[in-house]
């Protein structure tokens, strides 16, 4: 015996080793090969000891030689010694019934709302004079003069106009009915064009007291908001219709961020989120998600997700980088807990549209939705899901296999059907119930152990031939 205790000195001081290395790699493959290492070692040692068909009896823990053997007990499970699961540094935790609190971090850049854009355009064709505002970024106020276009069939207009009142003016003491009511048309229609080349009811009313006609027109800002684009530079001929600023109303923003797949379940429309510009993170801005692809980017396996984000000061401007960050409470069933959406109704096309009942969008007519429907749910009405740790299960393709503590060193493999990764947590939809124990470290040398003796194990599932054999 003693002689066999020496030998296995050695092997035990390789498998400490191993079992070092195994805590500190993480993918499967490098990990199987140092399991598969680590098992060899085992069956070597435990064949060393017990050669001849001894049983082994119960160890003392001093006595590592033939400690680490497990024993075989149903067709899925395995007992290991106290000493072996010490050495496994095997460690369990119930699975339990809680909320999970998940933070979805994505990144993007602000981009500016499409719905809040307006142009400074030619009401009529001309010659650019003037530009009073040079450069792209500059804020405008609602109203400003911004073009001054020098225009012939302008002035052309406006003595049809002034001819047309004097006409009026001729005809108000005497004169037939008929003829003035022509005159008072033409007035109108006058008028009318003017009107729809940009000019102002007070221009216009200008231009009939005072009799003296111009041969330019301002164009002014239609909103308050950032100049983005400039298509118009001084001597340039424009006809009617020709964009020469787009001016975007930046006080509520859009960011596009990437959601990874695994986190799309945790994001629903509707939701609260955060914008933080990268370079400043201490300014971050409140948002809404307003929109989730339903497409995936095959490419990079992320969805695009957009916030619409309020502005206040300005800090997030077009392009910049920013985080986007979504908070869920996670509860059975996938909801998402929120005291603030449960029981209301949302426009489907604008988060910022909230009601206590059922009705109509003010501002796009359609339905609008029930919160539930975007899987939203109130604290009092909400479940915990049964979650287990993300340790816990061994996950290859479809199959998801825990170890369940049967009793003290008595572990058996189950398959489980998981639900969506929340955070530290997975879901468990079905196989395992509130309460029991499941191997959260060491399952990989308990699968090890199962593959070892034949039985069904995680790396294979059909159980058979041990990958070692060795005869007696
Ligand atoms: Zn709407």
């Amino acid at each position: 015996m003693i002689p066999v205790i020496v030998m296995s000195l050695p092997l035990m001081a390789a498998a400490i080793v191993l079992l070092r290395l195994l805590h500190g790699v993480r993918e499967w493959p490098a990990r199987a090969v140092l399991l598969a290492m680590l098992a060899a070692g085992i069956a070597g040692l435990a064949y060393s000891v017990f050669a001849g068909g001894r049983t082994p009896a119960p160890e003392p823990p001093e006595h590592a030689g033939h400690a680490m053997a497990p024993t075989a007990v149903g067709p899925r499970s395995v007992t290991l010694s106290p000493y072996a699961r010490e050495l496994a540094e095997i460690a369990v935790a119930p699975a339990r019934r809680q909320f999970v609190d998940v933070e979805v971090r994505m990144v993007g850049k602000v981009r500016y709302d499409e719905r809040r854009l307006a142009y400074v355009t030619a009401w009529i064709g001309g010659r650019i004079d003037r530009l009073f505002v040079a450069f792209t970024g500059d804020t405008v106020e609602k109203d400003k003069e911004m073009v001054w276009i020098y225009s012939p069939p302008l002035r052309t207009a406006q003595e049809e106009l002034i001819q047309a009142v004097r006409t009026v003016e001729r005809l108000s003491e005497s004169g037939l009915p008929i003829v003035k009511e022509t005159a008072d048309r033409t007035v109108k229609s006058a008028r009318d064009r003017l009107r729809l080349w940009g000019l102002t009811a007070r221009q216009i009313d200008e231009i009939a007291r005072s009799k003296v006609p111009t041969d330019h027109i301002s164009i002014h800002a239609p909103i308050t908001g950032t100049v983005i684009e400039r298509n118009g530079w001084v001597g340039m001929w424009v006809d009617q219709g020709t964009r020469i600023y787009t001016i975007a109303d930046l006080s509520v923003v859009w960011v596009m961020l990437d959601a990874y797949e695994s986190d799309l379940p945790w994001i629903r429309y509707g939701q609260e989120a955060e914008a933080v510009p990268k370079t400043s993170p201490g300014e971050k801005c409140e948002g809404k998600v307003a929109f989730i692809d339903p497409f995936l980017n095959d490419r990079t396996r992320t969805a695009n997700v957009r916030l619409n984000a309020d502005n206040p000061k300005g800090r997030l401007k077009p392009d910049v980088f920013v985080n986007g960050i979504v908070r869920s409470r996670v509860a059975a069933g996938g909801k998402i807990v929120d005291p603030r959406l449960a029981g209301k109704w949302m426009c489907p096309r604008d988060p910022e549209v909230m009601a206590d009942d059922s009705g109509t969008c003010p501002g796009c007519g359609i339905e609008l939705v029930k919160t539930a429907e975007f899987g939203f749910v109130a604290p009092q009405e909400a479940e915990p899901p049964l979650v287990v740790p993300v340790s816990a299960p061994l996950i290859t393709g479809k199959r998801a296999l825990v170890y369940v503590q049967l009793k003290e060193g008595e572990y058996e493999g189950r398959e489980v059907v998981l639900g969506p990764r929340a955070g530290e947590f997975y879901i468990v939809e079905h196989g395992l119930d509130e309460g029991e124990l499941v191997v959260v470290r060491g399952n990989f040398t308990i699968d090890s152990a199962l593959q070892l003796m034949g039985k069904p194990s995680m790396m294979n599932p059909k159980g058979g031939a041990a990958p070692m054999r060795h005869g007696h």
